[in-house]
C-alpha cells in the first residue's frame, strides 16, 4: 500500500512538535523548586495590633499637611511592600502622590516596575521629594509635577508632562482630594463648597479628558472614592458628595470605555490615617478617636492599601472594570 506523503510527514512533525513541547515543559518542571521564589514562611500578622490605634494625640497642621510631620507617621509601605513584576514596564500617572493613598500607590507600583510620575502641591514639596526617592531607590523613572490642579490649563498641562516624562502613559490614578469637615452646611462658604467640587469633581474630569487620546487598550483609569460615598458623615455635606460622584463617574466611564479596551475602576478606603485628616478633614475630637468606630477599632494604614492599586491596574485583572474596591476595618461599603 502506496504511503500518502502528507499524512507521514504530518505525523513526523506532529510527533516531532509533542518531543519538542515535552522538551521544553521537562526542565521548567524539573527546575521548578530550585527557580521558586524563597519560601521562609512569612509571619502571619493580626490585622487588628499591626497598627496604632485611638487614642491619638490631638494634631493640626496647616492644610495640606505633610505626612513627615504626622505623629505616629504613617505607614506607606516604605519598608514593606515587595513587588514581583506586576506592573514591569507601565507608565503611571498619580494625583496626590506625595502622601496618603497616592503615595502607597506610587510606591508599590515603581516596585512592581512601574515609572511614576506624581502630583502633589507646591507646599507638599517634602513629602514628594522622599516619594521621589523611592521611586528612583526601586530603579524606575520618577517624574515630579507640581502644581494646583483646580485649574483646566494646568490639568492639560500636568498630563502633558507626564507622557513626555514617561514616554506615554498607561494607568491613571485620580487620588487627590480635598476633605474639610464643617458642623453645618450653614458653615460652608460658597468659596469652600466651590473648592471642594474643582478638585474632587472637576480635576478628574479635566485630567481624564486630557489622559484618553494617550491611553492604549490595557490602560486603565483608577479614582479613589470613600465609604462616604455611601454612608456620608453629618460634617462631610460636600465632602460626601463628591465622592459618590466618583463612584458613580468610575462605573459610567467603565461601561463607555471598555469596548476600547480601557477599564476603569475605584477605591473606597474607610478611615485612613493621612495628612487630609489631621489639616482640616476631621474635628480634634474625631481625630483622638480615629478609626475607633470600626470593627478593627483603628484607623487603616495607606500601605493597607496599596496591593489593591497594584490589582486594579494590573493585566491578570483584566475583567475588572466598573469595580470598586474597599478597604474600612470591617464597616463601610462597598
Ligand atoms: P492626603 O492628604 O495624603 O492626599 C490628598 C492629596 O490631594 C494631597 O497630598 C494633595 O497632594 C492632593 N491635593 C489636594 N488638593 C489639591 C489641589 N488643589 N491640587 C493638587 N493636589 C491637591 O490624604 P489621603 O487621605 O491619602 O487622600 C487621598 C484620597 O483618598 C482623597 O481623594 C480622599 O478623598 C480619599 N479618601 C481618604 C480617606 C481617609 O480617611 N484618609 C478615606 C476615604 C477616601
Ligand atoms: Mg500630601
Amino acid at each position: 500500500m502506496e504511503e500518502n506523503p502528507n499524512l507521514s510527514r504530518r505525523s513526523v512533525l506532529g510527533g516531532l512538535g509533542a518531543t519538542l513541547a515535552t522538551a521544553a515543559v521537562a526542565p521548567a518542571i524539573l527546575t521548578e523548586p530550585a527557580e521558586a521564589a524563597p519560601t521562609a514562611p512569612a509571619e502571619l500578622q493580626n490585622p487588628v495590633t499591626k497598627y496604632p490605634r485611638p487614642p491619638f494625640k490631638s494634631q493640626s497642621q496647616p492644610w495640606p499637611g505633610l505626612a513627615g510631620q504626622m505623629d505616629p507617621r504613617p505607614d506607606h509601605g516604605e519598608t514593606s511592600y515587595k513587588g514581583s513584576g506586576r506592573l514591569a514596564g507601565r507608565r503611571a500617572l498619580i494625583t496626590g502622590g506625595d502622601s496618603g493613598m497616592g503615595r502607597a500607590a506610587a510606591i508599590a507600583y515603581a516596585r512592581e516596575g512601574a515609572d511614576v510620575a506624581i502630583n502633589y502641591l507646591p507646599a507638599e514639596e517634602p513629602d514628594a521629594r522622599e516619594v521621589i526617592a523611592l521611586i528612583k531607590a526601586a530603579g524606575r523613572k520618577a517624574v515630579a509635577i507640581p502644581g494646583d490642579i483646580r485649574d483646566e490649563a494646568f490639568c492639560q498641562r500636568l498630563v502633558a508632562e507626564a507622557v513626555r516624562g514617561l514616554g506615554g502613559l498607561d494607568i491613571v490614578v485620580s487620588n487627590a482630594g480635598r476633605q474639610q469637615s464643617h458642623a453645618s452646611i450653614l458653615d460652608i462658604t460658597t468659596e469652600q463648597f466651590d473648592w471642594t467640587m474643582k478638585t474632587n469633581i472637576y480635576a478628574p474630569f479635566w485630567i481624564i479628558k486630557a489622559a484618553l487620546p494617550h491611553l492604549q487598550p490595557g490602560s486603565v483609569i483608577i479614582g479613589t472614592t470613600s465609604e462616604q460615598a455611601y454612608d456620608p458623615s453629618p460634617d462631610l455635606y460636600d465632602y460626601a458628595q463628591t465622592k459618590a460622584a466618583t463612584m458613580n463617574y468610575v462605573k459610567s466611564l467603565a461601561k463607555q470605555l471598555a469596548p476600547k479596551g480601557i477599564r476603569v475602576n475605584g477605591v473606597a478606603p474607610g478611615p485612613i490615617w493621612t495628612p487630609l485628616q489631621v489639616s482640616g478633614g476631621s474635628t480634634q475630637e474625631n481625630l483622638q478617636k480615629f478609626g475607633e468606630k470600626t470593627p478593627m477599632g483603628r484607623p487603616g494604614q495607606p500601605a493597607e492599601l496599596g496591593s489593591i492599586y497594584v490589582q486594579l491596574a494590573a493585566s491578570d485583572a483584566s475583567f475588572a472594570t466598573g469595580q470598586v474596591y474597599g478597604s474600612a476595618g470591617g464597616s463601610g461599603q462597598p
